[in-house]
């Protein structure tokens, strides 16, 4: 039995048996492969017209919770298991250790996290504390640290909880907001002490030469999603949005360099289509972007419906996705002590995780994303029990509806109980998207014939001619 679940209970109640501890997880281990392969066989047969290139993907994701299938991945490596964005992975592999994103998005995990936390704690958390307590995550290697980072208050609290039952935990501290120069370099500190006993936990020092190669790595891996984000603004959607949230999630569970091989390959096979004009919808399905709290596989629920239902999802802000890997560091010179504040800043200044205040710079890099994609309507998704997301929506509203901009907020968690409800409020939001672009398509129309139906009126043709002689009779104005 685990020592540490041996010694702890569940509920603080009772202590778990050795016994319930493997039947627990035997019993959620096939209920997570089962899931995972729910969803890929929904998204298979329901979204049609997949890039081929979007297998690997698929694969990796079933390989991450099926364990009857494939290999293991990172078998007798170290790893650095994390939540959230605000971990430098570059750090992390410049040790010489893998990191690996463990936000959860299991429905089977989220009911094993709910026996210890709250009721009301949102899905997210009680679905990766499910995880981490039977152990399920996938790679297989060492976790020498679990890294939690304070973002919002269920993450910090988070800490105590789990750390009952796992103690690698290592708890990095963000400040509440970015925009202070004090905040800069409070968080400078804060990584550089992580940097530090990240070396202490692999053995590994972290050299200039290391941390260049990792970050030569991100790098090519940012540049293929900038790549990617680029050909998602096609006024002609070459790709589901369920497909791109999916190979984005896939990042944080792979190597970056197989990730970025194969991200290449999809969009080489992007522009083949778009070259061959095989596109998955008209210009006139609803472009819609999804924001709020992060889809995780397999958990794409929401995407899936708005995707099934004729929307198509072209831009997301979420940090699952588009906001994973997008901002680069920036450093004059190739030394530790330039590099790894610049590493700092990447993870706090571009973030919009609405765990900072004040949250104008999302509002901003929504309202530029609405642009550049050509956004019919916004969905924003917020968990059962996220308060930071549900305080951050009345203020989005208000900005889009002031733009008008149609924005239709939905609360769920990763049960499948509300499906119907959601479809039939999604349904209604896409059939008004395009009742509104249609209106708009006859009001060109009728434009444009009206121009051409022109006759030319007598008063027009005096008109024409009273201009016609003063244009005569002042030639001399215009050196006539
Ligand atoms: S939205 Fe922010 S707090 Fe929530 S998982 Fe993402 S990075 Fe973490
Ligand atoms: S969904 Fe909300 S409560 Fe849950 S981890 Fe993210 S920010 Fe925190």
């Amino acid at each position: 039995m685990h020592k540490q679940v041996q010694k702890k209970e569940i509920n603080n109640v009772e202590s778990i048996s050795s016994d319930r501890f493997e039947r627990m997880q035997r019993r959620t281990l096939i209920h997570l492969a089962m899931e995972a392969k729910k969803t890929l066989d929904e998204i298979r047969n329901h979204l049609p017209a997949h890039p081929e290139a979007m297998e690997y993907f698929y694969e990796r994701c079933k390989l991450f919770y099926d364990y009857e299938y494939g290999n293991d991945l990172w078998q007798g490596e170290k790893l650095v298991a994390y939540t959230c964005i605000h971990v430098p992975e570059e750090l992390v592999r410049a040790a010489g250790a893998i990191p690996v994103r463990i936000c959860s998005g299991a429905y089977s995990a989220d009911q094993i996290g709910a026996e210890f936390l709250p009721a009301k704690s949102c899905p997210i958390m009680k679905s990766t504390a499910g995880m981490a307590f039977l152990r399920l995550f996938r790679p297989y290697g060492e976790v020498v640290m679990m890294v939690i980072p304070t973002t919002c208050d269920q993450k910090t609290k988070f800490n105590e909880i789990a750390g009952e039952f796992r103690d690698d935990l290592y708890i990095l501290e963000l400040p509440p907001s970015k925009e202070s120069e004090e905040s800069r370099v409070y968080w400078q500190r804060v990584i550089k002490r992580f940097a530090k006993d990240l070396e202490k936990k692999t053995g590994q020092r972290i050299t200039r030469r290391r941390l260049k190669a990792a970050m030569k790595t991100q790098l090519a891996a940012q540049s293929a999603f900038r790549e990617f984000y680029q050909i998602r603004k096609d006024p002609d959607p070459l790709i589901w949005g369920t497909d791109s949230i999916l190979a984005l999630n896939i990042y944080f569970l792979d190597d970056p360099e197989n990730w970025t091989s194969a991200m290449k390959m999809l969009i080489k096979e992007l522009l083949i289509r778009k070259e061959k004009k095989t596109f998955l919808a008209t210009r006139r399905s609803p472009r819609i972007l999804l924001t709020g709290t992060p889809l995780i596989f397999p958990n794409i629920k929401l995407s899936f419906l708005i995707e099934q239902l004729g929307g198509i999802i072209v831009a997301d802000e979420t940090c699952s996705s588009n906001r994973l890997i997008y901002d680069m560091a920036a450093f004059d010179e190739g030394f530790l002590f330039d590099m790894v504040p610049a590493i700092a800043d990447r993870y706090l200044k571009p973030c919009t995780c609405p765990n900072f205040t004040p949250d104008t710079d999302r509002e901003r890099k929504i309202l530029e994303m609405i642009k550049a994609f050509s956004i019919d309507g916004v969905i924003y998704q917020f968990y059962a029990g996220c308060v930071l997301y549900e305080m951050a929506v009345r203020r989005m509203g208000i900005m889009l509806e002031e733009r008008g901009i149609p924005m239709l907020y939905v609360e769920t968690d990763y049960s499948p109980d509300d499906i119907g409800q959601l479809s039939t409020r999604i349904e209604a939001f896409l059939e008004s998207i395009k009742a509104k672009k249609r209106g708009k398509r006859i009001r060109r129309l009728t434009a444009k014939s009206k121009l051409k139906n022109q006759r030319l009126t007598m008063e027009d043709y005096h008109v024409f001619c009273r201009v016609g002689h003063w244009l005569y009779r002042h030639q001399d104005l215009f050196g006539g």
